[in-house]
């Protein structure tokens, strides 16, 4: 029987495996359906011609989704999540932070850090002017290139320390038996004393039906709908040089709903996010690779109340609608396009001054896809950013179609992350985070929290 069993090898994993080990404690087992750093091979083929490599599995794998992507560590408890809301300590936060940065840190991950020039203060006035508030924040950067071998190091030191890893390998169904968990996997059984569920946006779906079997409380939490913007980097370089993932935060004009800038990606590419029956889009920046093009999601929270909550259902549908259209691939639109009232094509897209990154799309049209009500936030965002970084709304800006962020469903849970007796959950598959730094911090704390019971006997 293992001591502790987690879910997922994402950052929240890794990181609830870190603090065991360094707490001394043993038998701790990582299950994850992908494969080891070395092997996943996805960021560099799900990049402009990616018509043969799908479907990549870009989420999932050691350093789950986004570590082996674009690897941007946002350096605030307030983004990506809400960790003081989450510890109840404002200094207890940012010394999560702190910690997941050191974690980083110590495995290979580059000591430039962003976000702290004098230009931020320029920046920030003239966003409130334009009626935006821009979100001053240090970042880190690891790339898609650097990224594979930051990962091996954890790999390799968490083994190194007694961590077993059960790699290719799929939970399929959680048992409570007695005081222990009993896990069906596509490898066998597993029996655990504790247990952390870290399995990510991936893993969300099927994390929320398990909670339900387990009878788990869990609440819908808002989810973010909308497109990837793709911009000449020059375009965006005066703000990308102050800021290397700047956060814009609007509220649009006629609905006053919050849009936002997220996971901007300098000279980045467009890529697809493969789930099993849906084809998201989503961007990446690597370290040494560029692309002519800057890229960013545009997105506007949507919140449900009666009589239906579920915004991971809306979601899904939106998503199911764009791909329907685009023939099960994204779809692409010029912005010229979507604003003149037509569809783009081939040709149209072909001669604009924007060359797509992501190419394996078919240009459509997103009033088709998207509600009206969306659509109007961002068009009327992109206006506002546009008196801030000039050109955003040009008709030449090319959109991208389904971005759908689904962290969805909010297990209920303590203050350590605990669900039900022994079971912890952490990241974004939980709903408790939704970037690396904080699934990262999630991980630590339901890692905490195990060690907490264990010193109790
Ligand atoms: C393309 C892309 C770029 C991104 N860029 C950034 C960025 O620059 N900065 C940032 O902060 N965030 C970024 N993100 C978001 C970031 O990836 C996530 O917030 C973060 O990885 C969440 O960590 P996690 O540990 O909760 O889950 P994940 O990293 O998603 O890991 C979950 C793991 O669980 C495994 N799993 C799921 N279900 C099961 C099961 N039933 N059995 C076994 N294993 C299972 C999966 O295989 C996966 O490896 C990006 C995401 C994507 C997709």
């Amino acid at each position: 029987m293992q001591q502790v069993a987690i879910i997922g090898a994402g950052p929240a994993g890794l990181m609830a495996a870190y603090r065991l080990v360094k707490n001394k404690v043993k038998g701790v087992l990582v299950i994850d359906y992908g494969n080891e750093p070395s092997k996943r091979k996805c960021p560099l083929e799900v990049t402009s011609v990616c018509t043969k490599c799908n479907p990549c599995k870009i989420l999932t794998g050691v350093g789950g989704a986004g570590l082996i992507s674009a690897g941007r560590l946002n350096l605030r408890p307030d983004i990506g999540g809400d960790l003081e809301a989450l510890t109840g300590s404002n200094k207890k936060a940012w010394n999560l932070i702190k910690e997941v940065d050191n974690f980083f840190l110590k495995f290979g991950a580059s000591r430039k850090v962003y976000g702290d020039r004098p230009e931020v203060k320029f920046l920030e006035r003239k966003s409130a002017a334009a009626g935006i508030k821009f979100i001053p924040i240090r970042q880190r950067f690891i790339g898609s290139d650097n990224s594979v071998k930051v990962i091996s190091n954890i790999y390799n030191y968490l083994r190194e320390k007694g961590v077993k890893f059960l790699l290719k390998t799929k939970v399929l169904e959680i048992k409570k038996q007695n005081k222990q968990y009993l896990l069906e996997t596509t490898n066998g059984k597993i029996k655990t004393k504790f247990l952390v569920i870290a399995p990510g946006r991936y893993g969300a779906n099927w994390l929320s039906h398990q909670a339900e079997k387990l009878g788990l409380e869990k609440k819908f939490e808002p989810i973010d709908v909308g497109v990837r913007v793709e911009v000449p980097a020059l375009v965006m370089d005066p703000v990308t040089e102050v800021s290397l993932d700047p956060k814009f935060h609007i509220y649009s004009r006629t609905y006053d709903d919050f849009t936002r800038t997220f996971c901007v990606n300098e000279r980045g590419f467009v890529v697809k996010e493969v789930y099993d029956e849906l084809i998201l889009v989503n961007g990446h920046a690597m370290y040494e690779k560029k692309s002519e093009n800057t890229n960013f999601a545009f997105l506007v929270r949507v919140k449900l109340t009666e009589p239906v909550e579920n915004t991971t259902a809306f979601g899904r549908q939106i998503a199911k609608q764009a791909n329907i259209l685009g023939g099960g691939k994204p779809i692409i639109q010029k912005l010229g396009d979507l604003e003149r009232g037509r569809r783009s094509t081939w040709k149209r897209i072909k001669s604009n001054h924007v060359k797509p990154t992501l190419t394996d799309v078919t240009p459509g049209d997103l009033a088709l896809v998207l509600p009206h009500r969306i659509l109007t936030d961002i068009l009327e965002g992109l206006n506002m950013l546009d008196k801030v970084i000039s050109g955003i709304n040009s008709a030449s800006t090319l959109l991208y179609a389904p971005e759908v962020k689904f962290s969805a469903h909010r297990i209920v849970t303590n203050k350590n992350l605990e669900a039900a007796e022994n079971l912890f959950v952490a990241g974004d598959g939980a709903g408790v985070s939704r970037g690396i730094v904080t699934a990262g911090a999630t991980g630590l704390i339901a890692a905490e929290g195990v060690i907490e019971k264990l010193g109790r006997g």
